[in-house]
């Protein structure tokens, strides 16, 4: 009896189970509704390979095609408090908040990072769509200004993507009064000199439309991106009129001065080098990939480096002179 229980139901049973393969190898396209297989997909920076259209990346999956090599190190966020208002619709928001970290592997719905971009020193911040809709509350208001006094306690740019539905409903007034200080914390980078750029993924509405996504020194949107405060079936519904044609989508924001670019998600390194190292007037950047950033220099490469940094260093001040 011990071989039919020790080999032959194992077997049976493998025959008969399910295979271990993932069931999200595929991702339908929402716009053309092309099922694009995950590898292709990632490759591609979440954009979809044959309508362009830019579907929602995680924050990490941004920082690793963003920052040279992939290599970012995370900036702390002060806790705030759990669940303030004891909150309950159909579920209770703790539980709505682990379900949330569970799909997404994420603490909360924004990212803050520093390092290098094109060889440019920046602090950036990304909202995470997938976890609650990116809705801002108590956690995103403390990422954003973490963000912000890092950037100030660096001297760097501060480059923020926003992506959000607006306010987290679940902390009522709290989440509010991220707004101002969110605000706030802008202005602190203005007072400091250093730049904010914001880029606007889709979609973008609500209490962050109408606070920090809007405030930039320089605002870009991914294209076809919405960026609304009130959507539009709300204002159709409001006005009882029908809308013009791509209505708060990015391309029609930017024909109405709302915006200052709309860049492809695969130009978007590119031209947020080109913009900082302006604004910092710094030198041009090197075209094509860079290595890692080495986190320790050796003492023979460190006897080396400053040989071969002098002649990319002294045109730059010469050129500031
Ligand atoms: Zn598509």
């Amino acid at each position: 009896m011990n071989w039919i229980s020790n080999y032959v139901r194992p077997k049976i049973n493998s025959l008969f189970s399910k295979h271990d393969t993932p069931d999200n190898l595929w991702t339908k396209c929402p716009e053309c509704n092309t099922m694009l297989f995950h590898r292709e997909l990632a490759d591609n920076l979440n954009v979809c390979t044959n309508c362009d259209h830019h579907m929602h990346i995680t924050p990490r999956a941004r920082f690793s095609a963003l920052f040279d090599g992939g290599v970012f190190s995370e900036i702390k966020v002060p806790e705030p408090i759990e669940d303030p208002l004891k909150f309950r619709d159909q579920k209770r928001y703790p539980e709505r908040m682990k379900a949330a970290q569970r799909s997404t592997g994420e603490k909360e719905a924004m990212l803050v990072a520093e390092g290098e971009m094109g060889r440019t020193p920046i602090v950036a911040a990304a909202q995470d769509f997938s976890f609650m809709a990116g809705s801002m509350g108590m956690y995103v208001g403390n990422a954003f200004i973490a963000g912000v006094e890092r950037a100030i306690a660096l001297k760097r740019p501060f480059v923020m993507f926003s992506a959000a539905g607006g306010a987290r409903m679940q902390e009522g007034i709290l989440s509010l009064m991220q707004m101002p200080r969110t605000t706030v914390a802008v202005e602190m980078l203005k007072e400091a000199g250093l730049p904010y750029i914001v880029v606007l993924t889709h979609p973008t509405t609500g209490g962050v439309t109408a606070s920090y996504a809007m405030l930039g020194d320089v605002q870009i949107a991914e294209p076809n991106a919405l960026i609304c405060f009130a959507g539009p079936r709300v204002i159709e519904q409001t006005i009882r009129e029908k809308l013009p044609e791509g209505f708060q989508r990015a391309e029609y924001l930017l024909d109405h001065g709302m915006l200052d670019r709309v860049t492809h998600r695969s130009q978007m390194k590119s031209e947020l080098v080109t913009i900082l190292r302006m604004l910092g007037q710094m030198t041009p950047a090197v075209a094509g990939d860079l290595p890692a950033p080495t986190p320790e220099v050796k003492p023979l490469e460190a006897a080396k480096a400053p040989e071969g940094a002098k002649p990319k260093t002294t045109p730059a001040k010469d050129a500031q002179k």
